[in-house]
């Protein structure tokens, strides 16, 4: 392969000499082998013209019978392949058949053959032609002999033809397939990294100023950093320097950035390569390119290999066998672990692997002497995503109004690209509105598009539906203001937005551990709207089942996954490493599947009972407020704390929030919008 690459780059070498050198003597090879050709194909005809001569003039067996066998015109006969019989006209006589057989151009040649005929079968023809003979006596006489003759030049093209269109295909394919690659559509590249270099020309400038928050994690890679910038300091001590760090966390948050700031404070080479780029169809091509990727990183050490969705390769090995199918994915991965296997420790290549599913990496991947650090990127907390906005506010022009704290408090949930979205939607919100400055109100206009989706003021919404949209979300609101564990509510429209009806707008606080209590008001909240039209309008509609499906999915991870029923008991059926195959046997038996169906149950039923009671007492401030909601279209805290008062834990609340985050699973609820 390599030599072929020489030849191409020799050849394209030296027209550029010749460039150079217009006197020179030296012809350009291309156009020589075109003429070479050319001149080869010309001749072929020509000799083909003057040995043939042209074809001779098609006759009948009548005719030949009846005229030149019985005037004795005829001096041989030629049966060629048993088919076809060609005439030779006898010397004396040519000038009596000139009339026919001068065509000009493609007239048979003089030696003949010059007529022929078809023959059915050569039996019956040797019949009728002694007959004749016998008929018109010894003038009429021929010599007759038998021919196979083979016509090479059609025969070869017919042989060729298959193989040259299918050779033809394979190449588009090829060519098409290592193009989509990235390859630059030479199919000698396929199995060359498509590894994006950065180095001394394309740097990355890419600091760590840039990242904001990820406090640990930065404290964990600026170490990689310090490796990388004086490997002296640990090998000296007879520490090894780690071979890879895998950055693990939740898409948006910064990884890539993280990556990137090494390469960019370290001042060495950044390969960056992202794990689907591995795969191919072909098989072996992404072994090879890990190998070369390898090849590449040793010749730049000192260096950082950046391997972007690593799980697209590192995925578990063996966990379908009779599937069968991810073969390919096997050998990449193999070739990877083999590779970070066989460097030297210190040749000063780190790999840095991102993923958002740590859980289904191999094993092996991660085992000591790989990627024997993991580096834990989680989505910002408050402190972190003020610290992000002020990243990403630095170039846009604010008004005074704007205030990063409280942009911080109404983004829960957000990662680094949503702020970094939320900052550039709100710049384009402003730009529309002609306004010279960004506003607060353009940042809760851009928050809100984010997380629902665009406003649709002009669906069409009989004035029936609008009531029982607007009663379904008044219900949601005064359950989930009454409900002490429940969300605080920020704001409720009925304006549709995306594929939403209604929504109601609440804003999580960041929990690190959810009790039972504050999931089972979570759920009452979420059957608000239902319990509201059932009890209002005395029937329900199909607009709560975004409700249910949430509602469910609570209950089900209560009772299946966080020990909460006491029927069920302290089991969990969560499958955190995702090894095992639960999707098909269950791991439990039937009967427990039926006492969790009936826990399920209960769970939602007493919920529901729970809110159509609230509702029920507080009958008069929920119409109140559905009545402002179809008045206005929109409400907000402030008009809830106006029906019902104060929500009496509030305060309570707020002091608590201070606490230090508690050890534990982290249940991620996110910002939340109730869909009608
Ligand atoms: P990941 O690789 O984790 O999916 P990226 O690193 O590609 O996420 O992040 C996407 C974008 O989000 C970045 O280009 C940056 O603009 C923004 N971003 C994410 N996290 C941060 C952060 N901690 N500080 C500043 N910007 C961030
Ligand atoms: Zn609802």
């Amino acid at each position: 392969m390599a030599d072929i690459d020489k030849n191409k780059s020799n050849g394209s070498n030296l027209p550029k000499g010749n460039k150079k050198n217009p006197g020179g003597v030296k012809i350009n090879p291309k156009f020589n082998l075109i003429y070479v050709y050319g001149f080869l194909l010309l001749a072929f005809f020509v000799i083909q013209y003057m040995t043939s001569g042209g074809a001779p003039v098609e006759t009948s067996w009548q005719e030949v019978r009846n005229t030149m066998l019985k005037n004795g015109d005829i001096d041989k006969i030629v049966v060629v392949n048993k088919s076809q019989a060609d005439i030779f006209l006898k010397e004396a006589s040519y000038e009596k058949y000139k009339s026919k057989l001068d065509l000009g151009i493609g007239s048979p040649a003089k030696i003949g053959p010059h007529f022929f005929f078809t023959i059915g079968s050569v039996d019956v023809f040797e019949k009728n032609l002694e007959s004749a003979v016998a008929e018109f006596g010894e003038k009429s006489k021929v010599t007759l002999t038998y021919e196979l003759r083979h016509d090479y030049f059609t025969e070869i093209l017919s042989w060729l033809f298959l193989p040259l269109v299918l050779l033809g295909v394979w190449f588009w394919v090829f060519r098409r397939m290592s193009k989509g690659g990235g390859g630059g559509g030479n199919i000698f590249n396929v199995g060359k990294s498509q590894a994006k270099i950065f180095d001394k020309e394309s740097r990355v400038s890419t600091t760590f100023k840039e990242v904001a928050g990820l406090a640990e994690a930065k404290q964990e890679i600026e170490e990689i950093v310090e490796f990388l910038k004086n490997p002296e300091r640990y090998t000296k001590l007879g520490g090894k320097i780690p071979k890879g760090a895998l950055l693990v966390g939740p898409p948006g948050t910064g990884k890539t950035l993280l990556a990137k700031a090494v390469a960019g404070e370290a001042d060495v080479p950044f390969f960056s390569m992202s794990g689907s780029d591995f795969v191919e169809m072909f098989v072996g091509v992404g072994a090879s390119r890990v190998r070369d990727l390898f090849k590449q990183a040793k010749e730049k050490s000192p260096c950082i290999v950046f391997i972007d969705e690593i799980d697209a390769i590192g995925r578990a090995r063996g966990r379908n066998p009779n599937m069968g199918s991810n073969d390919e994915r096997e050998n990449t991965l193999n070739q990877l672990l083999t590779e970070m296997d066989g460097f030297d420790t210190n040749s000063g290549v780190i790999i840095l692997g991102a993923t958002n599913r740590a859980d289904i990496l191999d094993r092996a991947l991660m085992r000591a002497g790989r990627f024997d650090r993991q580096i834990h990127v989680e989505l910002p907390d408050v402190i972190d995503r003020k610290e992000i906005f002020m990243v990403h506010l630095r170039p846009l022009t604010l008004s005074e109004d704007v205030n990063v704290g409280f942009l911080a408090k109404q983004t829960p949930g957000f990662s680094g690209a949503d702020i970094a979205n939320v900052c550039n939607e709100a710049a384009l919100i402003a730009a529309r509105k002609q306004k010279t400055k960004v506003e607060k109100q353009d940042f809760l206009d851009a928050v809100d598009r984010i997380v629902g989706g665009l406003e649709k003021k002009n669906k069409i919404i009989t004035a029936d539906e609008k009531a029982i949209i607007a009663y379904h979300e008044a219900g949601h609101a005064t359950v989930s203001w009454l409900l002490e564990y429940a969300h605080p509510l920020v704001k409720v429209t009925i304006v549709p937005r995306g594929k939403a009806l209604g929504a109601a707008w609440y804003l999580p606080e960041e929990r690190q551990i959810t009790t039972s209590e504050q999931m089972l008001d979570e759920i009452c909240a979420t059957l608000g709207g239902r319990a509201a039209e059932e009890l209002v309008f005395s029937k329900i509609s199909s607009g709560a089942q975004n409700d249910l499906e949430k509602v469910t999915k609570t209950a089900y991870s209560m009772v299946c996954y966080f020990g909460m029923s006491e029927k069920v008991g302290n089991v969990s059926y969560y499958d955190s490493s995702g090894q095992s195959d639960y999707s098909f046997n269950k791991p439990y038996s039937e009967k427990t599947a039926e006492l969790i169906d009936s826990e399920i149950n209960e769970i939602i039923r007493t919920a529901f009972a729970r809110a159509k009671e609230i509702l029920r007492n507080n009958a008069e401030g929920h119409k109140k407020l559905a009545d402002l909601l179809l008045e206005r279209e929109v409400i907000f805290t402030e008009d809830l704390e106006n029906i019902f008062g104060l929500r009496p834990w509030g305060k309570k609340k707020e002091e608590e929030k201070s606490e230090t985050p508690v050890e534990g699973q982290k249940l991620d609820f996110g910002p939340e919008i109730e869909k009608v």
